[in-house]
């Protein structure tokens, strides 16, 4: 993915949201070169960690609110740089879109009343989206089955401790995130279990207490909830009982073969046929756009990883997809991430399915760093009319 993708196919300055998908797609699989002097001109007002922080989960905002995790990489052919004072992303020194950040805020100061820095336990990303992670652990960890593109069990097996939050500490933060930083969207992530009925109790029971305490009815945009797909399909149900928006159980994969390679305790435990299951019981009981799944895009062959979103579009089921980022560590790290053809296919053809099932896939806008599912959508008929 050496090519620059400005060139003739757009001006040289980034104006328009399809070039910032692009330039999203480029910016998270190869990072971005982030000196002080920027953090510097910035720091007074906008939300960013300094370069000093490697593990600062940092954003930045393209044209057309177009959010993109900054992916801190020193080789990078991105850099960002300033320009008449104003920060500027440039690709091999030439300027390539005006940047902004989110607004300034001392959430990273926080502790809840337990102790734990809410940083370690939730990370904001985008203008107003709240995204827990690992509210508790990952049984694969214990087999050796993990997921070879997971972040959280990387940083449990390199030692880090991760908080396991009580459902006060996760509530607190919600409440304090929706009144101090204006938060609309909440990403509740679990580990994995191998009780997969223990998974959906804890979900609806956590739902219970940030009802109490906060009030779901605060959430403005929606709460989903990430969950292993249960055995028994109908367990879910009392997650929906609960107030849950939707619920996603990711596939990451569909050729069956690389899904059993990149996620080996899914596909051993769970298996595919159960998460198909899953999703279908889902759509069927509570209708369209309240389940979804997402793909790791460049894991597999692009006709792949469509052939497994008509199949969820066909049911109700939104599709999803991310962009890769290889990691160090990683079993994928030597691949090479997809090319902007790929992203530019795969979005036209998501658009397709949003717009011909109508779907409404999660998010809201300059909200996730890395999924694309929201930003397709909200420039549907701009992707179709390319
Ligand atoms: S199931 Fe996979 S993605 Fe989920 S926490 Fe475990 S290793 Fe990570």
């Amino acid at each position: 993915m050496n090519t620059p993708i400005t060139g003739s196919h757009k001006p040289r300055l980034a104006a328009d949201a399809l070039h910032s998908l692009d330039l999203k797609c480029a910016l998270v699989g190869a990072g971005v070169r982030y000196p002080q002097e920027v953090y510097d001109a910035v720091a007074d007002w906008a939300r960013l960690e300094p370069p000093s922080n490697p593990y600062a989960c940092n954003c930045l905002i393209l044209p057309g609110e177009v959010a993109v995790h900054l992916h801190a990489n020193e080789n990078s052919r991105f850099a960002l740089g300033l320009q008449n004072g104003k920060p500027m992303l440039f690709e091999e020194g030439t300027p390539v879109a005006d940047v902004t950040f989110p607004a300034a805020t001392n959430y990273y100061q926080q502790k809840t009343t337990a102790g734990h820095p809410f940083g370690s336990i939730a990370v904001l990303e985008g203008r107003s989206t709240l995204a827990f992670f690992y509210l508790w652990s990952c049984d694969y960890v214990k087999t050796r089955e993990t997921c070879s593109f997971c972040f959280q069990v990387k940083a449990e097996m390199a030692g880090y401790d991760l908080p396991s939050p009580s459902y006060a500490e996760v509530a607190e933060i919600i409440r304090w995130a929706i009144e101090n930083v204006g938060v609309q969207e909440v990403q509740l992530t679990g580990g994995t279990l191998f009780g997969s009925q223990t998974e959906c109790r804890r979900y609806a029971e956590l739902l219970r207490t940030i009802d109490q305490i906060v009030g779901l009815d605060k959430i403005k945009s929606e709460l989903y909830c990430y969950i292993t797909a249960a055995r028994n399909p109908h367990d879910v149900d009392q997650i929906f009982e609960a107030g849950a928006d939707r619920v996603g159980h990711d596939l990451h994969v569909w050729n069956p073969e690389l899904h059993a390679r990149f996620a080996p305790g899914h596909a051993r435990h769970v298996t595919r046929a159960g998460q198909l299951r899953a999703l279908e019981h889902i759509a069927g009981k509570f209708g369209p756009n309240k389940a979804f799944s997402a793909f790791v895009a460049g894991l597999e062959p692009l006709e792949d990883m469509l052939a497994g979103a008509e199949w969820l579009a066909s049911r109700g089921i939104v599709p999803a997809f991310s962009v890769w980022m290889p990691t160090p560590g990683s079993v994928t790290v030597d691949s090479k991430p997809p090319g902007t053809d790929y992203y530019r296919q795969a979005r036209r053809e998501f658009a397709r399915l949003y717009k011909t099932y109508n779907l409404n896939p999660p998010g809201t806008s300059a909200g996730s760093h890395v999924s694309l599912c929201r930003d397709i959508y909200r420039n549907m008929n701009a992707i179709l009319a390319q």
